[in-house]
């Protein structure tokens, strides 16, 4: 059921895409979407220069939802502009671990989303074929070279640009006569006295918002509103810019994403001057006891909970990081493996056992609607995450989406999906290894 006032916490893609279906399909519902900044939120996870737009899922579910959301950003006058086809390869040293199972899955999974359109895939079977595809025909790749010996391109991948295109959604939410928007941090979910029922929400200046029902999709900083031990995880990968000159733009000008499941390393083509290039790495954490928000617990909760360029403006990623980076350019793109960086990120996440969402009620709460659980790899969803939220709410979602998505599959499934894999290993304590910008 769709109560009368909703409040939502953030304003990301799960957040701002809730407030759009809830907008659309109830003008009588008092819908309040509170963040701690304006939308596009500078170190929020939804925001950045890039996010891949794919297809190529294993699981049939999320490769059907990613197509279906695909074609509604194609066709949106409003985000196509921001969105390039610029395809995307998967590259492997071509081995036999799980890193070849996941290229076989993509690559059939590519396959099957491309049938009666085989030019839009580009196999490589050798070392020197995966180098030429990025550098052209005539390149030679480095004699060091030997992780990146198997590829395949999907031409109807591509990336979006994930700060024009949140504040274009941004702006489609406010549109509607119901949905007002607040920019201060909620301090914390407000229960009736002696119960775990919400009444709406705390900001930090001290102010409430009373609500019937407050949806948390405060992506990787949930984990301090609600308790997601088991549930969610938070941490944060790094992300690199480097600058690039026209010559060199022209060079790359039609190079695919390309990522490196062996390694994983994400590069980009160039886009507005710059390269970017990310690792899925095991990441960092920023542990912390905070008190626990379930009224009915009194012991603190232990967390890992977002440190960001916001509060810490002159962070710059760990040297495992960048030495990481360097090494798998030194490989494929040789002419950055040098080049300082021009600028560095922490980017939060937040992650689930299984890379499957969370769209579900808390079961110790009452009132308190959860919609996180991004695991790297919600964005393309946004088209339809928040019709999907709303459907949760009238009891109409598929029970295949709401078994995956429900709260207790993360108490029971420990193994990762493979949507969006991350490299094996635990994260580090980043106050431990985190470094101040250079300059
Ligand atoms: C490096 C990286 C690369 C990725 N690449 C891709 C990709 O290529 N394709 C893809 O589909 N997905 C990708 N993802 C995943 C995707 O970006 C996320 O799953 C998605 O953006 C998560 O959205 P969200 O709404 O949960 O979180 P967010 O966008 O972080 O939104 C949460 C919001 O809540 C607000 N908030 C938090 N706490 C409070 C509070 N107390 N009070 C008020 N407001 C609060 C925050 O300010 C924030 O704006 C990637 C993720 C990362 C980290």
């Amino acid at each position: 059921m769709v109560p009368e006032s909703v409040c939502i916490i953030g304003a990301g893609v799960f957040g701002i895409s809730t407030a759009i279906a809830l907008g659309k399909r109830y003008p009588n519902t008092k819908v309040t979407v509170i963040d701690r900044l304006e939308p596009p939120v500078i170190d929020g996870t939804s925001v950045d220069t890039t996010r891949c737009i794919r297809v190529d899922y294993k699981d049939p579910i999320y490769a059907e939802l990613a197509r279906e959301s695909m074609d509604i950003i194609m066709n949106d006058p409003d985000v196509s502009p921001f969105f390039h086809q610029c395809g995307m390869s998967f590259v492997y040293d071509g081995g036999t671990d799980k890193w070849a199972d996941i290229w076989i899955n993509g690559k059939i999974a590519a396959e099957k989303a491309n049938e009666g359109h085989p030019g839009r895939l580009r196999y490589y079977d050798s070392k020197e074929a995966v180098y030429k595809s990025i550098h052209g025909a005539d390149a030679e790749p480095v004699a060091s070279n030997s992780r990146w010996n198997k590829g395949y391109t999907n031409y109807l991948n591509g990336f979006i640009d994930a700060e024009k295109s949140m504040k274009a959604y941004y702006e489609r939410a406010k549109m509607y006569g119901n949905v007002r928007f607040i920019f201060k941090e909620v301090d914390s979910i407000v229960y009736a006295p002696g119960s775990c029922k919400a009444e709406g929400v705390k900001l930090v200046d001290g102010s409430t918002i009373a609500a019937d029902l407050v949806i948390v999709a405060a992506g990787a900083w949930s984990c301090k509103l609600v308790n997601l031990d088991g549930v969610c995880k938070s941490s944060a990968i790094e992300v690199a810019w480097f600058k690039v000159t026209k010559e060199e733009e022209d060079q790359w000008g039609k190079m695919a994403i390309t990522t490196n499941l062996s390694t994983g390393i994400n590069l980009f083509p160039p886009y507005n001057g710059e390269i970017k290039c990310l690792r899925r790495s095991p990441g960092y954490k920023n542990t912390m006891k905070v008190p626990n928000p379930n009224p009915a617990k009194q012991e603190a909760l232990e967390i890992s909970y977002p440190r960001t360029v916001v509060d810490h403006p002159t962070d710059w990623i760990p040297q495992d990081a960048e030495d990481a980076l360097r090494e798998n350019l030194a490989e494929i793109m040789p002419a950055l493996a040098k080049r300082p960086f021009d600028r560095t990120k922490l980017c939060w996440l937040t992650q689930t056992p299984s890379a499957n969402f969370v769209i579900d009620y808390h079961p110790e709460l009452e009132g308190v609607l959860l919609a996180t659980g991004g695991s790297a790899h919600a964005w393309k969803f946004v088209p339809i995450l928040g019709d999907k939220v709303v459907d949760y709410m009238e009891g109409k979602l598929e029970a295949t989406l709401k078994d995956m998505w429900s709260f207790a599959e993360k108490l029971k499934v420990t193994v990762d999906n493979g949507s969006a894999p991350r490299m094996d290993g635990e994260p580090q304590e980043l106050r431990e290894v985190v470094r101040e910008c250079p300059n």
